[in-house]
């Protein structure tokens, strides 16, 4: 058991490599990359859904679903307008790690993209942990979670660059303090970029879509 804490601490060393050599990759194509966590449920693949049209003419754009089974969220993407939509099946595995998104690069012409957007797998704990080399982490919140999330996983809030609150169109029927959400989110990470909106209604979608553009196509890294 005394070798329990060297051997996790060589996995990350080695996964954080990894994560190293995809991003070169990514630069190296000119590809701007964001990472999407967050619980099941939260709205990330209706993030993307309603992300991809919206990018249309402007950027070119690939998604990699990461998910414990299925191709669902690939196919959604796909029909969604990405360009390419390539799914990672994790086998039981609660998150993405630098391996797999390396085998999803080799499946992908890296120079006939703009953005990569990369779907973690619905888990708000290790995908935090586990770099994959792409630019920014966001990470989506939605109000039935609960407005106590930035307290109860201080270490995936502190670690993100842009925060999605989803689901806003819920607030009339769900107790949510977002005045205690917010201050629980700027205890650990001030200058987040925080996006209140609705995949449903559509409300908010514009401001970020204007974060991700802006990044994407100056290459804000
Ligand atoms: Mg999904
Ligand atoms: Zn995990």
């Amino acid at each position: 058991m005394t070798q329990r804490i060297p051997i996790v601490e060589n996995i990350l060393n080695a996964n954080d490599r990894l994560a190293e050599e995809n991003r070169a990759r990514l630069e190296a194509a000119g590809v701007f990359s964001i990472n999407i966590i967050a619980s099941p449920g939260a709205g990330k693949t209706s993030l993307i859904e309603q992300t991809l049209p919206r990018l249309k003419d402007k950027l070119r754009v690939a998604t990699v679903d990461g998910d414990i089974a299925t191709s669902l969220d690939s196919d959604r993407a796909a029909a969604a307008g990405a360009g390419a939509a390539i799914q990672i099946n994790t086998g039981g595995d609660c998150h993405l790690d630098a391996v797999m998104l390396r085998g999803a690069l080799d499946q992908l012409d890296l120079t006939q993209f703009d953005l990569l957007i990369v779907e973690n797998v619905g888990n708000l704990i290790c995908p935090a942990n586990f770099k994959l080399g792409t630019h920014k982490t966001v990470l989506v919140a939605s109000i039935p979670e609960g407005d106590d999330k930035p307290y109860k996983y201080p270490g995936t809030y502190r670690g993100v660059d842009a925060l999605i609150v989803n689901k806003i169109d819920l607030l009339p029927y769900i107790p949510f303090k977002m005045d205690y959400f917010q201050r629980g989110v700027r205890a650990l990470n001030p200058n987040v970029a925080a996006f209140p909106l609705s995949c449903v209604t559509g409300e908010g979608l514009d401001a970020w879509i204007n974060w991700l553009t802006q990044h994407a196509t100056h290459n804000m890294i």
